[in-house]
């Protein structure tokens, strides 16, 4: 079959069809699962299925040939094409985990001296990595509140930064920054912006078209999206640090399996109706929330009266399947809460089908206790899931009682 121009293919066809041909042997529709180590070479470094590889302009898939799967494989390939699409951008790198994702792209852009500017209410691993390992290293963070331009400003003229991270919607406050007033005052002074974009997802929000010179996935979430894979992402829109990044992860090793790979790309091929899903049951349920009386506040950026609701209207296509709210009981409260539900199941991690109900204090943010990056202890966050949205109400109104 002739491979056509995906340039102008919509959202929903590159997620079913980019980097996914079917395959030139045996025609099967789906890219076959190569759990493979290595490669049979014809002569020394003569090696096989070397291709640029493209959706699009070309970029995509950029690989010399298969000579061993830390380095290149051809599954792990057709998901990066994919996520290249999906986001727009010049050249995607999957990891073994969002934490993994994370790491390499710290390590290609940082080196020991600099500083980060990072979200005053960062997910909790993603603090943890600053405040725990990377300063080790001699890299120094500071946290700033991301939905206040002047103040990212301020933290940049008081002393200078590499790199400016990016959540938004956050994990799990929900606060909304500006990705494109932030891109323009990082590049003003000369720092690198990379925008989390695990909560929106790309058929939310695609960050790079704002200005972000990395995304950052955890594909565990709503790119896997069925609580069966954990994994993560970088998309770059420049080429040479997309090879930095590359070396980097050839060097230290952090990558997807071939089964995890497919897993997310399978996921994938029905991320449009998903989000679109949550969206609609995460809106239903803010809603409830917004008017019971005991809840003492909701963290929504659908809600018109959410701070940040004019600009996630600007730079997102909906506000998402998450939904934070305080309990009006109090901690203990909160906490009790959380095992009552019947279809909301207490667990980690979100932008699964099902939905899950958590308490960020105890569980998720546990790492943040006694830092600036504290969540409140009467906070319940809530991955709604695409579930009967009926249904869901119904389950936390029993349980709030
Ligand atoms: N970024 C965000 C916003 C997350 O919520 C998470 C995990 O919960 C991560 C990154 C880390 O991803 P992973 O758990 O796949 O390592």
């Amino acid at each position: 079959m002739q491979q056509q121009s995906r340039d102008t293919d919509g959202f929903e066809t590159l997620a079913i069809h980019a980097g996914q041909d079917p395959d030139p042997l045996t025609g099967a529709v789906i890219p076959p699962i190569y759990q493979v180590s290595t490669y049979a070479q014809d002569g020394v470094g003569g090696l096989r299925g070397g291709q640029r590889a493209g959706h699009g302009s070309g970029a995509g898939r950029w690989i010399e040939g298969y000579e061993y799967s830390r380095t290149a494989n051809p599954t792990r390939g057709a998901l990066e094409e994919c996520l290249t699409a999906l986001e727009g951008g010049g050249r995607a790198l999957v990891f073994a985990s969002g934490m993994a994702a994370e790491d390499c792209l710290l390590r290609a852009v940082l080196r020991p001296g600099d500083s980060v500017l990072i979200p005053h209410d960062a997910y909790g691993g993603t603090f943890r990595l600053f405040d725990k390992v990377l300063t080790a290293w001699g890299i120094s963070y500071r946290p700033v509140p991301l939905s206040d331009p002047a103040a990212v400003r301020a933290a940049f003229a008081e002393q200078p930064a590499r790199l400016l991270w990016v959540e938004t919607p956050t994990n799990p406050l929900l606060s909304i920054a500006d990705i494109a007033a932030l891109a323009q005052i990082a590049h003003s002074v000369g720092a690198l912006i990379a925008v989390d974009n695990t909560f929106a997802s790309p058929y939310l929000q695609q960050p790079l078209a704002l200005g972000a010179d990395a995304v950052v996935h955890s594909t565990t979430k709503y790119l896997g999206g069925h609580s069966d894979v954990v994994g993560g992402a970088v998309v770059v829109a420049d080429l040479e640090l997309g090879e930095r990044l590359a070396f980097l992860r050839n060097a230290t090793g952090a990558v997807a399996g071939p089964f995890d790979a497919w897993l997310t790309l399978r996921g994938i091929k029905t991320l449009a109706v998903r989000m679109e899903r949550h969206c609609e049951n995460a809106a239903r349920v803010a809603e409830m929330l917004a008017a019971h009386p005991r809840v003492a506040g909701v963290c929504y950026p659908g809600l018109p009266a959410h701070p940040g609701h004019e600009i996630a209207v600007k730079q997102m296509r909906g506000f998402g399947g998450m939904v934070s709210f305080r309990h009006a009981g109090g901690p203990e409260e909160a906490a009790a809460m959380c095992g009552r539900t019947r279809l909301f199941t207490l667990g980690e991690s979100l932008g699964g089908v099902e939905s899950l109900i958590e308490h960020p204090g105890q569980m998720t943010h546990a790492s943040a206790a006694g830092s600036p990056l504290e969540v409140p202890a009467d906070l319940i966050r809530l991955s709604v899931g695409i579930e009967s949205g009926g249904d869901l109400l119904e389950d936390l109104r029993s349980a709030l009682g």
